[in-house]
């Protein structure tokens, strides 16, 4: 079979090629991929800044497509099933993390398309925990983004815990930010979305999305529009999706007393500076949130089926396996929010004409 595989540790070392097919034995499903979304992840792998990375590998973790054959083990998951995967594919299974299904926390885990191949091939395999079976409403597409989506859903639900009526600020639009925003909108939140200049296309996405209103911190005060909004209180919750050690602070600047602060956005600087002083004289609770995990997976299936998040929204481009490259260099250049790859033109065709 055809894929994009990352042969060796440094920059770039990706190659287009011929690997042999994976094979379903024990527990495994193996899958033909329809959809593979490009990840920020994925592009840091291509740069070799991800250590996690392990050579020689196939890159995607976001993926959907149909089971062709199922292991002698697997007992619920069927041949023809349209599904997609979690990205977990191990964990040491007795840490206090794997007692809870906190896979996302387990230190021994390995995941798809970092350790272990992923689905930016023709087929994979994962193991039948990781592997979801999909609603028949929802289309291959949006159910390859169901892994970002989860992301958000993870932090904006089950870390956050948003409640209905809350005003809420997001900094950060791209595909994170925006799949936040998806599921605090069908929480009933009051969205702001917070960026710069160059989020423009960005914010267009996110007022379509349904946020309330987006701010270009450089043209206006985002300070002052929050106080406007909220008697001077500050929002409820702020998640950091951006990666900026600046908007982190903003976030704990606007944030209210006994407010909650996201962190999902990865910092260049590990050691970063950040204003504890808010989090002290506030009470803030500052938490991080990490991936996701299956309790993640589930709700965002159900929001998915019954129509109150869209994630599909955000792809911009979609390229055939064999031009990869063209769409890992259209996310570097920072064009559109979420590239994917379409892996199977059959199955792309059979999941249009079902919608
Ligand atoms: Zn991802
Ligand atoms: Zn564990």
């Amino acid at each position: 079979m055809k894929a994009v595989v990352k042969e060796e540790p440094g920059l770039d070392h990706m190659v287009y090629k011929d690997v042999p097919e994976p094979e379903a034995t024990g527990d495994l499903v193996k899958i033909r991929v329809a959809y593979n979304g490009i990840c920020g992840t994925d592009l840091h792998a291509f740069r070799g800044e991800y250590a996690s990375t392990r050579t020689p590998v196939i890159l995607g973790h976001e993926l959907s497509g149909i089971v062709t054959a199922v292991g002698p083990e697997v007992t619920k998951v069927k041949v023809g099933d349209r599904v997609t995967t979690e990205t977990t594919f191990k964990t040491c299974g007795h840490c206090v993390s794997c007692a809870t299904k906190d896979y996302n926390l387990c230190a021994h885990r390995e995941g798809i398309g970092t350790q272990i191949n992923g689905g930016m091939a023709e087929y994979l395999v994962s193991r039948e925990e990781s592997v979801h079976v999909l609603p028949d409403n929802v289309s291959l597409l949006s159910a390859a983004l169901t892994e970002p989506l989860a992301c958000g859903v993870h932090a904006a639900l089950e870390k956050a815990d948003v409640q209905e009526g809350e005003k809420v600020c997001i900094f950060g639009s791209g595909a994170i930010g925006q799949m936040v925003l998806q599921a605090c909108k069908a929480r009933g939140c009051h969205v702001l979305v917070a960026g710069l200049p160059q989020d423009k296309e960005r914010f267009e996405l996110a007022l379509s999305a349904g946020a309330d209103r987006c701010v270009d911190q450089t043209t206006e005060d985002l300070g002052q529009i929050i106080s406007d909004l909220t008697d001077g209180e500050g929002v409820d919750v702020s998640f950091e999706c951006s990666g900026a050690v600046p908007a982190a602070n903003k976030a704990l600047e606007v944030t209210r007393r006994k407010g909650r602060v996201i962190q999902m956005g990865v910092f260049k600087d590990a050691a970063a500076p950040i204003r504890v002083d808010y989090i002290l004289h506030k009470e803030i609770c500052y938490m991080g949130s990490r991936s996701q995990k299956p309790s993640s997976w589930v709700t965002s299936l159900k929001l998915l089926s019954e129509g109150k998040v869209v994630p599909e929204k955000i792809v911009t481009k979609i390229v055939p396996l064999e031009q990869w490259r063209d769409g890992f260099e259209s996310v570097a250049r920072g064009e559109g929010i979420k590239a994917v790859i379409c892996c199977s033109e059959e199955l792309a065709e059979q999941d249009k004409q079902r919608s």
